[in-house]
């Protein structure tokens, strides 16, 4: 005779399910324990099969997809087939016609909408287990420190070289693990940083890299344009191989599993050979030596938002925990740029931005066509006479976390943007 007992469920701990003493049962009787989950056909059935798998680990999980081109459509579209509980979209583009073969999510009735927006769509869509945020903008701009930290990891799913040395120092200052994929051709890779462990993203750069980076940004601080960003030639059978072991790796790493940390991992698709590539770490390298981590300091949680709250608000917030006189400072942050002047006229025109947002194409000088040196600050007082404008007019994205410094006692904290935690968390 057989029994079969249905025992507790698999999840945290499988040695919760009650095991049963063989021996003291019966001649000739067998008993079989399953669990709940075991017999339940519901959408996951074949996913909890998986002797390790926890759903309920992935439900509660929070997954940052920079980018939502050819990498991140498959890695979008895998992440809600596997029922991970929320998935925040960060692009800055809209869909065009020479996307639809590399994009499994997007139609051809997408075009001219945003990519961020339309895979958030679909992959409701294909579960609506799963939650989904769309970011439009610039990863380097619109991602805070509080919405990365909170996720706690990020796959790179780009094109730019800029872009992915951006990340890597969100993910090194938040403590986020950093998953990145690149495809050339038929080749690619993923390479797989831990903030606490072993190289990062720049320490990997080649020097050719770092100088095409510095390029890219003139010593203004203004961007240039690439005319040739976004225009990698690939395939979509690469793409889904690529971010298919990138999302493995995420869902390992989601497990608590072993992931390969420091490792770049990829496949010549010419050849069919495989590559594992132990990446060292840089001792020159700047984000390693520059970077405060925000998991070792203490991180206020303000009830504000980056849209209300204005520069004499987040200063007295300062003020009241480090005490007079205090300073925000954007040390390891980007710079505010306040205004333009041309060198040459000696005219000026205000404006504020991040720097790193404006390009010198929208800098030049209405008079002479000059490209103008624009005014930046990296510290605020109080006594820039721009106390009452917001901080999202100060460039500032939604779930940032400011840093404070006390200039006489050298106290200085953290102070979170917490008041926005609803854009990307709520219902
Ligand atoms: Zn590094
Ligand atoms: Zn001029």
């Amino acid at each position: 005779m057989v029994e079969i007992r249905i025992t507790g469920q698999r999840g945290e701990d499988p040695s919760a399910v009650e095991e049963t003493d063989e021996k003291a049962l019966p001649e000739g009787k067998k008993v079989i324990s399953i669990t709940q989950d075991d017999i339940t056909e519901d959408r996951y059935h074949r996913l909890r099969l998986i002797n390790w798998w926890n759903q309920k680990k992935l439900a509660d999980s929070v997954v940052i997809i920079a980018g939502a081109g050819a990498l991140g459509n498959e890695a979008i579209k895998n992440l809600a087939l596997l029922g991970v509980g929320r998935l925040i979209i960060c692009d800055f583009d809209g869909i065009e016609t020479s996307n639809l073969t590399r994009s499994v999510l997007f139609r051809q009735h997408d075009v001219g909408r945003l990519k961020a927006e339309v895979a958030r769509d679909r992959a409701v869509e294909m579960n609506p287990d799963t939650k989904a945020v769309a970011v439009h903008g610039d990863l380097r701009f619109a991602l805070g420190y509080g919405l990365v930290r909170r996720a706690g990891i990020v796959l790179g799913c780009l094109d730019s070289l800029e872009a992915r040395y951006y990340l890597n120092h969100h993910a090194m200052k938040t403590g986020a693990v950093y998953i990145d994929a690149g495809l050339d051709h038929l080749n690619g890779d993923v390479m797989t940083f831990k903030p606490t462990e072993g190289p990062c993203y720049e320490c990997q750069m080649k020097s050719g890299e770092k100088k095409e980076l510095k390029r890219r940004q003139s010593c203004l601080k203004l961007s240039r344009e690439d005319i040739a960003l976004g225009k990698v030639p690939t395939s979509p059978t690469i793409s889904a191989i690529i971010a298919g072991m990138q999302s493995q790796i995420a869902v390992r790493h989601l497990h608590g599993r072993p992931i390969p940390t420091g490792r770049r991992l990829g496949l010549y698709g010419m050849t069919d050979l495989t590559f594992d590539i132990k990446l060292s770490e840089d001792p020159e390298c700047m984000t390693h030596m520059y970077t405060d981590p925000l998991m070792e300091r203490e991180i206020v949680e303000l009830p504000r938002k980056a849209s209300e709250t204005t520069l004499d608000q987040i200063l007295g917030d300062m003020k009241e925990k480090l005490g007079e006189p205090v300073v925000w400072s954007l040390d390891d942050d980007r710079d505010i740029i306040t205004g333009l002047n041309c060198r040459d006229c000696e005219k000026g025109r205000e404006l504020l931005s991040l720097a790193g947002v404006l390009a010198e194409k929208d800098a030049l000088c209405d008079e002479c066509g000059e490209v103008m040196v624009p005014t930046q600050i990296s510290e605020f007082d109080g006594s820039e006479g721009l106390g009452d404008k917001t901080l999202k007019e100060l460039g500032i994205p939604p779930l940032h976390i400011l840093y404070g410094r006390n200039t006489e006692t050298g106290d200085d904290a953290y102070f979170e943007l917490s008041g926005d935690v609803d854009l990307y968390f709520g219902d």
